[in-house]
C-alpha cells in the first residue's frame, strides 16, 4: 500500500517479464508486419465491397465485405475489449496509415485546442449505428461499407497531413473512442512501474522518444497514466524507456472506472447513448417492436406512404431514424441528470452526473455485447458455410433465437449488477457521509432499473 501512495507498483506481474513477449514487442518488424497483414485484409475487403451489387436483398449481392466488418470484426473487437482492452488499435491499418503518411510528410499543426475532446468522435459514432439500419443499411449494403472504410482511411490520411502525432486516433475515430471507454473496465492495463523511476529521469524518452522507439503517439505519459483510454498499445515507450520501467499487468476488470480521477461530460454521454440505443436496436430485431415504430413513423407522415413508397423509404424513415435516435440518447442523458439532481439537491448536479454516469459502463458494454452477440453467430456460421463449401461439405448452421433471447438477457442483468457495484465504489468514493453516499446509490439504482425494465420488456419479445 505505501508503495502504491509512493508511485511504486510493488509486485504486480508484468506480461514483459515473459521473454520471448517482450523480444516480440520490441521488435522493430513485428508491428509494421502485423499491421500490414490487417492492410492486406482491409483492401480486400474493399475490393468485394466495391464489386458488390448495393442492396443483398437483390440477386448478385456480394455478402463478404459487410459479414467481415458487421458480423466478424466489429463484434469481435466488442468481445476482445474484456482482455484486451485497444489492443485492436496496435493493429489497426487506417491508424498505421497516419504513421506512414507522416513518414514522408506531415505540417505537423498541433491539434485545436478547443476540439481536443471527443464530441465529434461521439457524434459520429451515434450517427453511424443510427444510420446503419435505416440511412446507408452498411450491414447489407456492401459498397457503403467499403466507402466507409475509405472514408475513414482518407480522413486519418488528411489529418495526419495537417496535424503532428495520432490526432485521428485519439479525437475523431469512432471505434478508438468506443474501445476507450470500454477498456477502463479491461483485464490488463500498461502502465510505468514506478512513478519515482520516471520523476528521476531527465530524459523522458517516452515523451521524445529515441533510436529504440517513437514519441508515444497520442501524447499519454506513463508516470500520469490512471486509466487505459487513450494508450493504444502501440508499445512504442516499452522500446523507447531505456530504465525498463513499463509494465503490462494483468488486473481486476474495471480498476480504472474507482481509480480515475478524470471524467468528462463527452464520455458521460456516450456511456447513455450506448446503452439506449443498443436496447433500440435490440427492438429493431423484433417484430412486434418494429412494428410499433413504422406504425408510428407511418402516422405522422402527411402524405400518402403507399402512394410515395420511394419517398418514404429513402427520406422520411430515415429523417425519423435520425431523430429518434437522438432524442432517445438525449433523453437517456437528461435522465440520470434529473435523477441525479433530485437525489442529490444543492450539490453540483452536472459534475455528479459525470461522475456517476461512469458506473454505467458495465451496463454499456453488455447491452453492446447483447447486441453483437446475434451478428457474432451470423458471422461465425457464414464463415463456416463458406470454408464447408470450399471442401465440398455442407456445414450449414441455423442461429437458434430463443438461445440468442437468454444470452442477451444474461448480459444485460449481468451489467445491471456489475453497474450496481460500480455505482456503490464510486458513490462511495465521492461521499462524504452515509447520507450522500445513500443518495448516490438512488440516483444510480432508480436509471439502472429503468434500463433494465426497458431491456427486459424489449429482450422478452420474441426475435423475428
Ligand atoms: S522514459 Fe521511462 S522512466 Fe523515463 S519518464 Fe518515460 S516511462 Fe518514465
Ligand atoms: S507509447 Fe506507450 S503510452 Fe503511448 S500509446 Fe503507445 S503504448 Fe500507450
Amino acid at each position: 500500500m505505501d508503495s502504491e501512495k509512493n508511485g511504486e507498483t510493488g509486485e504486480k506481474s508484468d506480461l514483459l517479464d515473459v521473454y520471448y513477449f517482450r523480444n516480440l514487442v520490441k521488435n522493430r518488424f513485428f508491428r509494421p508486419a502485423v499491421n500490414l497483414i490487417f492492410l492486406f485484409a482491409l483492401l480486400i475487403i474493399i475490393y468485394f465491397g466495391l464489386s458488390s451489387e448495393p442492396d443483398l436483398r437483390f440477386r448478385g449481392g456480394i455478402p463478404f465485405a459487410t459479414t467481415m466488418i458487421w458480423d466478424l470484426w466489429h463484434p469481435l473487437l466488442a468481445f476482445t475489449i474484456i482482455l484486451f482492452g485497444r489492443l485492436w488499435c496496435f493493429a489497426c491499418p487506417i491508424g498505421a496509415s497516419v504513421d506512414w503518411t507522416q513518414s514522408v510528410f506531415s505540417f505537423k499543426r498541433k491539434y485545436p485546442e478547443k476540439y481536443r475532446n471527443l464530441w465529434i468522435a461521439v457524434i459520429l459514432f451515434l450517427f453511424i449505428f443510427a444510420a446503419e439500419r435505416h440511412l446507408f443499411m452498411f450491414t447489407r449494403n456492401p459498397p457503403n461499407t467499403a466507402y466507409l472504410l475509405l472514408s475513414f482511411t482518407g480522413l486519418a490520411m488528411v489529418m495526419a497531413v495537417i496535424f503532428e502525432k495520432r490526432s485521428f486516433c485519439r479525437y475523431i475515430c469512432p471505434i478508438g473512442l468506443v474501445l476507450g471507454v470500454f477498456s477502463m473496465l479491461s483485464a490488463t492495463e500498461l502502465r510505468c512501474k514506478s512513478k519515482k523511476t520516471c520523476q528521476d529521469h531527465n530524459i523522458k524518452e517516452c515523451i521524445i522518444g529515441n533510436e529504440a522507439g517513437k514519441p508515444c503517439p497520442v501524447g499519454e505519459f506513463p508516470q500520469t497514466m490512471e486509466r487505459n483510454n487513450y494508450c493504444i498499445m502501440c508499445m512504442e515507450c516499452v522500446k523507447s524507456c531505456s530504465k525498463d520501467n513499463i509494465r503490462i499487468s494483468p488486473r481486476l476488470p474495471g480498476a480504472d472506472l474507482v481509480k480515475s480521477v478524470k471524467t468528462h461530460l463527452d464520455e458521460a454521454y456516450l456511456v447513455h447513448g450506448i446503452i439506449i440505443m443498443f436496447l433500440f436496436v435490440m427492438g429493431m430485431e423484433r417484430f412486434e417492436f418494429r412494428n410499433v415504430i413504422i406504425n408510428f413513423v407511418r402516422s405522422v407522415a402527411p402524405f400518402d406512404t403507399v402512394m410515395y413508397r420511394n419517398f418514404f423509404v429513402n427520406y422520411w424513415r430515415n429523417m425519423w431514424a435520425i431523430i429518434i435516435f437522438s432524442l432517445i440518447t438525449l433523453g437517456a442523458a437528461g435522465l440520470m441528470y434529473l435523477s441525479t439532481r433530485i437525489s442529490l439537491p444543492g450539490k453540483n448536479a452536472r459534475q455528479k452526473f459525470i461522475e456517476l454516469s461512469y458506473a454505467f459502463i458495465p451496463l454499456g458494454l453488455s447491452v453492446y455485447l447483447a447486441e453483437n452477440t446475434f451478428r457474432l453467430l451470423k458471422g461465425l456460421f457464414f464463415i463456416t458455410e463458406t470454408a464447408g463449401k470450399f471442401f465440398g461439405q455442407v456445414w450449414e448452421f441455423a442461429v437458434n433465437f430463443d438461445t440468442i433471447d437468454q444470452l442477451q438477457i444474461i448480459l444485460v442483468f449481468s451489467g445491471f449488477i456489475f453497474t450496481l457495484w460500480a455505482g456503490y465504489l464510486i458513490s462511495k468514493k465521492l461521499s462524504n457521509n452515509e447520507k450522500d453516499l445513500k443518495n448516490s446509490m438512488i440516483a444510480v439504482s432508480a436509471v439502472a432499473i429503468v434500463y433494465l425494465f426497458i431491456g427486459m420488456k424489449i429482450l422478452t419479445l420474441p426475435i423475428v
